[in-house]
């Protein structure tokens, strides 16, 4: 079906007031040209949305992705930019520029690390990059890292432009300057949350607005799906994008080890070889670490579509056991104090994984007036400064290397690569919860605290 972009003076209905929404709608709204609605189930920032977090790595480090490196640095003035108007309002700032720091293994680059740093001084941010060379280096500069090093995390860089945002906060300020710009929002579990596409009766694939929880219906020339990992659940994908659940652990850091200093940097242990990462414990004591891998699938009865399990549904749920076991060992090799810490908040915050790893911001081709924005694939919050930009491009029609690669694809199961980072890409995804399966049981509670800490 072909897509047309909207006249001005259209109304345009974006469901999904995470990243990529919000990011969208304060676009639209620079145009002054459209009158932009925004519908969520819950209120902004939505506690189980994947963009609501207390941290999020803020990186140029993409290997041969040189696409979203670029889209990256492109992001960073702007997260600058974004300090500066909180600094105006009395608000502390959303971007901290800590650094991250890329950890290999056994003395040797892995292969992200060693084309992450070429791609990057081939652009031109050579000056961004500190080099340790070995372990006696990384503990110069961040003694903080000895066990790690003594169990092989030996060499690494230091990417210097890079650090971590308060992403709740980052969707707070977003929310702000769209509210600003004269953007509409409808938030809550009825008035605000999609039910279903109403279609114009013609039968030729044109939507004419959307049916909210609560019955009423919403008219719009156009309407955009930025639900995140919810969006396979509610339109069909042909199978591109799949919600995938992974698994973040926080610890309240007590006094006696908050030692380490203030400027501690974002790290990452070898990501492409084990998945985790962490950050430094943030201006209230908690510690986030996670894990970048697989995940956990969730298939909803009937048609089997994985679609998120959050805390807002289930509201006792944690992680599942084997990941808590995985982190906890890790955690052992890495920063070994933390064993000795319960874990005090543990989520499954969900991936809207596309099949390439590329995000699926593209017309749907079985409407005329359907946009999806979605397929974030884990990696898109380091761009709510800027993504909407590039949203605008395929909103309008405008052709860009952006455009070109989130545009539609054809892919089948046997394309699928993820993002070349994950750890493990299993043979089989696990079951979130599936019988039989003592790795995938959710941990209790009590679970979480130190006395069980040996799994
Ligand atoms: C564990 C984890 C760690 C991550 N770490 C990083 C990182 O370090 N750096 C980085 O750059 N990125 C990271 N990401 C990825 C980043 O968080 C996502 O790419 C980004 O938040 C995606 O934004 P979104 O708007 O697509 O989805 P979301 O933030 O999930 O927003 C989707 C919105 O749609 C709404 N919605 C869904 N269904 C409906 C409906 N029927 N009606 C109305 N509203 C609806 C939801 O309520 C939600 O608010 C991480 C993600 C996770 C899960």
């Amino acid at each position: 079906m072909s897509y047309q972009p909207p006249l001005p003076g259209s109304k345009i209905i974006i469901v999904g007031g995470g990243c990529f929404g919000l990011s969208t709608a304060y676009a639209l709204s620079l145009k002054n040209k459209y009158d932009v609605w925004v519908y969520d189930r819950q209120p902004i920032p939505v506690p189980d949305a994947a963009s609501t977090d207390i941290n999020k790595i803020v990186r140029m480090d993409y290997a041969d992705e040189t696409l979203y490196m670029h889209m990256a640095i492109e992001a960073m003035p702007l997260w600058r930019q974004w300090n500066q108007e909180r600094a105006d309002m009395g608000l502390s700032p959303v971007f901290h520029q800590t650094g991250v720091l890329l950890l290999s293994s056994n003395g040797e680059y892995s292969k992200f690390e060693r084309s992450s740093m070429q791609h990057i001084r081939e652009a031109g941010y050579g000056h961004v990059i500190e080099e340790f060379p070995n372990g006696e280096a990384i503990l110069k500069r961040y003694p903080q890292f000895k066990t790690a090093v003594q169990n092989g995390y030996n060499i690494g860089y230091l990417n210097k432009e890079g650090g971590w945002c308060n992403s709740s906060e980052a969707v707070k300020h977003m929310y702000f300057k769209c509210q600003q710009n004269g953007v509409n929002f409808v938030v809550g579990p009825d008035k605000g949350c999609l039910e279903k596409l109403i279609m114009a009766s013609d039968g030729r694939g044109q939507i004419r607005g959307i049916q909210t929880k609560d019955g009423r219906t919403h008219d719009a020339a156009l309407v955009i799906l930025a639900t995140g990992s919810w969006t396979p659940g509610l339109v069909d994908l042909s199978q591109q994008v799949v919600a995938t659940g992974q698994t973040v652990i926080h610890f309240d850091m007590p006094p006696e080890y908050r030692q380490t200093p203030i400027d501690s940097p974002v790290w990452c242990a070898d990501l492409s070889r084990t998945g985790f990462y962490g950050f430094p414990f943030n201006s209230d004591g908690k510690l986030k670490v996670g894990r970048h891998f697989s995940g956990y699938l969730w298939p909803r009865e009937g048609d089997q579509i994985s679609v998120p399990r959050t805390q807002i549904t289930h509201a006792g749920d944690t992680i599942p056991i084997g990941a808590l076991r995985d982190l906890r060992t890790f955690l052992e090799t890495f920063f070994p104090h933390t064993s000795k810490l319960n874990v005090s908040h543990a989520r499954l915050c969900w991936y809207c994984d596309s099949i390439d790893g590329h995000f699926l911001i593209a017309p749907h081709p079985d409407y005329q007036n359907l946009i999806i924005a979605s397929g974030d694939s884990g990696h898109g919050m380091k761009f709510i400064p800027n993504i909407g930009f590039k949203i605008c491009h395929v909103i309008e029609g405008i052709q860009s290397d952006y455009t070109r690669a989130w545009a539609w694809r054809n892919l089948s199961a046997k394309d699928t690569r993820l993002d070349g980072l994950r750890a493990d890409v299993r043979s089989r995804p696990l079951i979130l919860a599936e019988p039989d399966n003592e790795d995938a049981r959710l941990a209790t509670p009590e679970e979480l605290l130190v006395l069980k800490a040996h799994l």
